[in-house]
């Protein structure tokens, strides 16, 4: 059968020579050499215009297709990184390209599985090692107690306390994870609404009124800040974000006397809300970490502060579901600022005052 490119070219080649020569033959005066010149003529050049012809634009690109099965078929896609520009109107070239493309496609799935995959087995490992340290405090308290401390009234109140700490602190990284898995998940919708973020930023910092007397914290407005700005988001979940950051800029203080100033700017359709302190700072190398769970810089200031290690997480995960994100200027020894931006909204009663 016609197996390959060159029986295909001689079989063509055979036949076109062959009719060429009958047709000639019937021409009255043309000699036997020159016939079978045209016979030789028409078939050499037949056969290599059809070898070439077929070789390259059909055999050649059914060998390329076969190959890419064949390489699929063995989840074998390093082939996509091979340049197929060749702009042709040959229909079997344009099947490699619809190969090529199906094969890129899948070589992509492929990578995001695999980097999900790495993701769960670390977040697996963190997880665990997280849990393991307050709930391995507590079951220490406990057996102490239940070895005979129990007793004794002083070390049983001390052992208790410490104990529901090491509780309290576990409660609050399964509360954290749960945020950010219902966010991530969609689970809890955005309620979005318009609202005033100056109140919202006042509320903030209201919860930490008892906190801010007692140890030298200013939590304030910047001078020029605009009054009654209005943005339009999901009020309960942007009060966590705020919550988060002011919380941080608490607990990662100086010794010093130490403020939170709060600005807002108004853009074309956004307010920018940015709120700045002059705590200890974030050097460069930790900057670009400090969003992923579980990162923290100083891991015992941090549980010591009651930390998660999971705030920053919640407020990148919140932020991007309202299609904003988060950003942060830092010098070490010299405070950090964070901002976002949400979309500008309307005070409440807009339609009915128009
Ligand atoms: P944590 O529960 O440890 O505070 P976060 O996710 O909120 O976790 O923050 C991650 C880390 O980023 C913190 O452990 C801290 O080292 C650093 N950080 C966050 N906010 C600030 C800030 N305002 N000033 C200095 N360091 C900060």
């Amino acid at each position: 059968m016609l197996s390959n490119s060159k029986s295909v070219a001689l079989l063509i080649a055979a036949a076109v020579s062959i009719i060429t020569t009958s047709f000639l033959s019937l021409v009255n005066g043309v000699p036997a050499g020159g016939l079978i010149v045209v016979f030789v003529l028409s078939f050499s050049s037949t056969y290599i215009l059809t070898y070439f012809t077929v070789d390259v634009f059909i055999f050649g690109q059914i060998e390329k297709i076969n190959n890419r099965i064949t390489r699929m078929k063995a989840e074998d896609f390093s082939f996509v990184e091979e340049d197929n520009k060749a702009a042709s109107g040959n229909p079997l070239t344009k099947i490699n390209r619809e190969i090529l493309t199906y094969a890129r496609t899948k070589q992509q799935e492929i990578d995001e599985l695999r980097k999900a995959e790495s993701f769960r087995r670390e977040f697996i490992a963190d997880i665990s090692h997280e849990l393991k340290t307050p709930i391995f405090a507590a079951q220490g308290f406990v057996h102490t107690l239940l070895d005979g401390a129990v007793k004794d009234k002083n070390v049983r109140n001390k052992f208790l306390k410490k104990a529901a700490k090491s509780l309290d602190g576990l409660d609050r990284i399964v509360q954290d994870l749960l945020t950010i898995s219902q966010v991530e998940t969609g689970v809890i919708k955005m309620e979005l609404e318009n609202f005033n973020i100056n109140e919202l930023i006042q509320e903030v910092y209201d919860q930490f009124e008892g906190k801010a007397e007692k140890k030298d914290i200013e939590l304030k407005f910047d001078d020029f800040c605009p009054t009654d700005l209005y943005v339009f988001a999901d009020r309960h979940k942007i009060f966590q974000v705020i919550l988060n950051l002011v919380s941080n800029s608490i607990k990662y203080r100086k010794e010093e006397q130490t403020f939170v100033i709060a600005s807002l700017v108004e853009h074309e359709r956004e307010v920018e809300v940015i709120l700045k302190d002059n705590g200890i700072g974030i050097s460069e190398k930790h900057i670009a970490r400090i969003f992923e769970r579980f990162y923290r810089i100083d891991k015992s200031r941090s549980r010591e502060k009651g930390g998660t290690g999971l705030g920053l997480s919640i407020v990148k995960h919140i932020l991007e579901a309202h299609q904003s994100h988060i950003m942060v200027q830092s010098k070490q020894n010299q405070g950090s600022e964070f901002s976002f931006k949400l979309q500008k909204g309307r005070p409440y009663n807009w339609s009915r005052e128009g």
